[in-house]
């Protein structure tokens, strides 16, 4: 086996092959690592005696994208167009709700900001900014469907209104209306309380990518590490742990010229497939080149690489 066999490239000359424990099955995978400049970099792994070609995974994961997903119009909330139509139109909106999606079902955080402006009659953030929590929590308290924690969620959208106005004077669609770099945008993004990396990364992807925002140097826009993709990466052989800084620098060597491309077909997978505790896998559009480590042997397969 040598460093082409990992389909992701050449200009390769050193190679060394590890063992780590695989569960369940209480084998060992083997890891074939490339040097790379300075870096050892895990490109090829071998379950048994099967090859997983990362390169192909992530080519299938690339072909959902294109094939499947930007087929699909950009649709935050399905079942409520008035809600879609207003995270698309207002920058106020978009940042509320990106602070907002955490800890239940997306489509419902998505049309949070709609119910809220619905029920306080705008989505002004120099008046949010100026509102006690208690108040907008009793906001929050009327909502058809609450975040999780919503005395919390109320804290951060007074917090957001906030830095709106200080660092944007009010207008939010600065943060991204200026071209910026994709690592720009993201560090604008996590600035604001209750957003983090993980979500400023999301962000920052729907932005340059679904709704067309100019933003130079996508390559810097990183994988969105979520609990969808520390499940699927390591489950189809992209990382060898759920490790979030392991799974963002795998990404950054699959697809150098846009990591951030990965995330959303591994997530829709994810949502749709990958299932934490059955996978469907016959069904999975991955299915035929995905390892599927650790999950169930019924399912489990490999992939060799010249299939
Ligand atoms: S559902 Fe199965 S085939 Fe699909 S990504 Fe998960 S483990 Fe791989």
């Amino acid at each position: 086996m040598t460093c082409a066999d990992d389909g992701l490239g050449t200009g390769v000359s050193t190679a060394v092959v590890i063992l780590t424990p695989s569960t369940p099955e209480k084998t060992y995978n083997r890891i074939l690592l490339c040097k790379r400049g300075n870096c050892w970099v895990p490109v090829v792994s071998m379950k048994g005696n099967s090859i997983i070609n990362r390169g192909k995974v992530r080519d299938k994961l690339l072909e959902y994208s294109e094939q499947v997903l930007s087929k699909k119009p950009l649709t935050f909330c399905p079942s409520n167009e008035d809600a879609d139509r207003l995270v698309k139109e207002d920058p106020v909106a978009f940042v509320f709700a990106v602070i907002l999606t955490q800890g239940a079902q997306a489509e419902r955080m998505w049309a949070i900001p709609y119910h809220l402006k619905k029920i306080m009659g705008h989505l002004d953030a120099n008046i949010i900014a100026t509102m006690k929590t208690e108040d907008l929590s009793a906001v929050f308290e009327q909502l058809p469907q609450r975040p999780r924690y919503w005395n919390e969620a109320a804290t951060m959208v007074i917090k957001a209104a906030q830095h709106i106005n200080d660092r944007y004077g009010g207008h939010p669609e600065r943060i991204w209306n200026d071209n910026p770099k994709g690592a720009d945008l993201q560090s604008r993004l996590d600035s604001f309380y209750g957003i983090g990396p993980k979500k400023a990364s999301m962000a920052a992807v729907i932005l340059a990518k679904d709704m067309n925002i100019p933003v130079r140097n996508w390559n810097e826009i990183d994988i969105a590490v979520d609990l969808m993709i520390q499940r699927g990466f390591p489950r189809a052989g992209l990382s060898n742990s759920s490790s979030p800084s392991e799974i963002i620098e795998s990404a950054r060597q699959l697809n150098p010229s846009f990591p951030g491309a990965l995330d959303q077909p591994c997530w829709d997978i994810g949502r749709q497939w990958c299932h934490p505790k059955v996978p469907e896998c016959s069904s999975c559009y991955i299915g035929q080149v995905c390892p599927k480590i650790g999950c169930c042997a019924s399912t489990a397969s490999s992939t060799h690489a010249g299939d």
